[in-house]
């Protein structure tokens, strides 16, 4: 009953979508209408291989029938989530060998910036302007959007803001530096892609001064630009990744990647540095396994690639200012806010589910499953061609 969920359950927003969800199956949502949506979100990049993935849901009931939870984090031997984490440290650049689950994101950046103020004994954290990383205390300290963070002050202290893709701001970082934050594309300001080897740059000067590089992979990792990481598009080796969103295939999910000598820090003086009860519950690691293993052993990374170009030529149109982004993580510019909400709530009228950036009101979100066929693909855009006439 939509007036049950706006009396009982929290609200994020005044204005929720509210479609009342009955199933959701491949890139379509079906609400208790029957209605279907083609989904052009993918539950903002998290659904990697669409609704319901037939190998993510028989990992899962695998796992169901033997075990749930049997025991904090860091324990017991639970062969699902090492597996996940042998998984993660193959894919992931040589030495970065050691992988700590979490359960979202944001607890992910969190224990990335513990480990960086455990690993050079520096408090001050860098991060860019525009930036999101998520939205508990450490996370928000380190997004760079101040009317966002204003009504939660004081945040923690130590953090500093840089433009994204600025050169010259590269010497705030300094000696006293722990830690260099930065979304590998930012993502809530508006799919902004690194440009001019900057991701390099900052590399360098990090090194320069022994600071460390995080790199939050949350939304561009896990093939979503055609690589497995996104850092890789830009020949640049973080200290640690962070994790999440697709990376569960539709379960919560998120993990931070070390070198293992800088990881075991975090188990001794003081030892239990960072724990949690359900990081890396084995039904969810059973299911994060089950979806690199996918995107890893099959073409969905380079067919993302194509994909994009196939949205790229369809999506000519002169209301669409830029199509910004990488891979399946794309954003349709238009001239206002106003025009984009217009053209979003059109297109769901119309079966079509788009959606907003956070801090770019003018974004229609095209971040689909890397799995939409060609044929969705070419529906979906010709539904926001449609749309796009009709408002002109
Ligand atoms: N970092 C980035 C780049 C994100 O896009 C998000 C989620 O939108 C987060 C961090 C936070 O992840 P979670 O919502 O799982 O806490």
């Amino acid at each position: 009953m939509p007036s049950d969920f706006f009396t009982y359950q929290a609200q994020t927003s005044p204005h929720p979508l509210a479609i009342e969800i009955s199933h959701a199956e491949g890139s379509y949502i079906y609400d208790t209408a029957n209605k279907k949506y083609l989904d052009f979100v993918a539950g903002v990049s998290a659904n990697s291989l669409g609704h319901n993935p037939i190998e993510v849901k028989q990992a899962i009931q695998a796992q169901l029938d033997k075990y749930t939870h049997v025991m904090v984090y860091g324990e017991f031997i639970q062969q699902p989530q090492l597996d996940l984490c042998k998984a993660l440290a193959k894919v992931s650049p040589r030495n970065l060998d050691a992988v700590y689950l979490t359960n979202s994101g944001a607890e992910a950046i969190e224990g990335a910036i513990k480990l960086a103020k455990r690993a050079t004994g520096r408090y001050e954290i860098i991060a860019a302007k525009n930036s999101y990383h998520g939205n508990t205390q450490g996370a928000m300290s380190v997004s760079g959007v101040e009317h966002q963070n204003n009504a939660f002050r004081p945040l923690i202290p130590g953090t500093c803001f840089i433009e994204f893709n600025a050169l010259d701001a590269l010497d705030k970082i300094t000696s006293k530096t722990a830690a260099v934050v930065l979304e590998t594309i930012q993502g809530g300001a508006g799919f902004i892609l690194p440009k001019n080897d900057y991701l390099k740059r900052v590399r360098e000067r990090c090194d320069a001064v022994g600071a460390l590089l995080i790199l939050d992979e949350i939304q561009p990792g896990i093939g979503r630009t055609g690589k497995f990481w996104g850092f890789e598009n830009y020949d640049v080796i973080p200290d640690i990744i962070v994790a999440g969103k697709g990376l569960g295939g539709g379960m919560p999910i998120g993990a931070f990647i070390a070198r293992p000598v800088m990881m075991q820090l975090l188990s001794n003086y003081p030892k239990l540095g960072h724990i949690t009860t359900f990081g890396g519950h084995p039904v969810i690691a059973a299911a994060g396994l089950a979806t690199i293993t996918k995107i890893t052993t099959s073409n969905i990374q380079s067919e993302t690639l194509r994909k994009e170009q196939l949205i790229r030529s369809l999506l000519v149109h002169h209301a669409i200012l830029e199509i910004r982004g990488k891979g399946l993580m794309l954003a349709a510019i238009v001239a206002t806010p106003e025009f984009a909400t217009k053209v979003i709530m059109r297109c769901l009228e119309k079966g079509l589910l788009l959606f907003w950036l956070l801090f770019e009101g003018r974004a229609l979100r095209i971040t689909p499953p890397l799995t939409i066929s060609d044929e969705d693909i070419v529906l979906g855009c010709t539904i926001i061609l449609e749309v796009l006439n009709e408002l002109n």
